[in-house]
């Protein structure tokens, strides 16, 4: 299936905490987002793609015991490798993977990495947010506006990485031919509203779309990591899984 990666370190972050993977002919695609000093977050991300990487070497049919696992993987990798590397301690990561296979997307989802889906047009955000400003915006004290400039919005509620509150959102979505799909950190999100993303991703060549989108949230400041994977269902993949 047409597929593209990108992943930038923007222009104000000395590194690039972000980590991406993704494996077209399996369908799998994976974006975290560690957060940690020094090195910390860079080594949390990509904990976590490795442990969705060893599961999809091994992955059977699509299926959410396997997300869950590998999420629990991830999870346990990155506590004990902290416990062992003092300059470690407290990293931890987003992780969001979609798992398309025939018809149906499996998503899992922890933290405020974003998956997004474009369908005849419209671009729907199929995660919601484990953040601070999305309870806020869900308990209708400020709204998404506010959000977008909100002085805690990277503080996030769930994390991969932490004895707290870790287990993934599991979300089973339909997969059309035509279909195009966005994993993306908040580098993108935040940087770049929905309707901008939208327009690029509508011409079609996820290529093309993922250059454009790099080169839209550096524009609007650049102010985070940038990383984000882009793939079209095509009416053929169904045979796929
Ligand atoms: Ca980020």
């Amino acid at each position: 299936m047409p597929s593209a990666m990108r992943t930038n370190i923007g222009l104000s972050r000395i590194q690039n905490e972000d980590s991406a993977w993704y494996d077209a002919d399996k369908g799998i695609f994976a974006v975290a987002d560690g957060m940690g000093g020094h090195l910390a977050g860079e080594v949390a991300s990509a904990m976590a793609i490795e442990a969705v990487r060893k599961m999809a070497e091994g992955a059977k049919r699509a299926s959410f015991p396997q997300l869950r696992d590998a999420f629990a993987a991830a999870n346990a990798d990155i506590l004990k490798h902290a416990e062992t590397h003092a300059e470690c301690s407290g990293m931890g990561t987003t992780l969001s993977v979609l798992w398309l296979s025939g018809d149906r997307a499996y998503l899992a989802h922890t933290g405020d990495s974003r998956i997004y889906r474009l369908r005849d047009g419209n671009l729907t955000q199929i995660t919601r947010d484990h953040s601070l400003v999305e309870e806020l915006v869900e308990a209708g004290i400020i709204t998404k506006e506010e959000a977008r400039s909100h002085p805690r919005r990277n503080i996030i509620t769930r994390a991969l990485g932490t004895e707290g509150d870790n287990q993934p959102d599991l979300i089973l979505e339909d997969n059309h031919p035509g279909d195009c799909w966005l994993l993306c950190s908040d580098g993108l999100s935040g940087m770049v509203r929905d309707e901008a993303i939208a327009a690029e991703m509508k011409k079609g060549d996820p290529e093309e779309a993922a250059d454009a989108l790099i080169r839209l949230a550096l524009a609007a400041g650049g102010l985070d990591n940038v990383t984000l994977i882009l793939c079209r269902e095509e009416a053929a993949a169904w045979k796929r899984g």
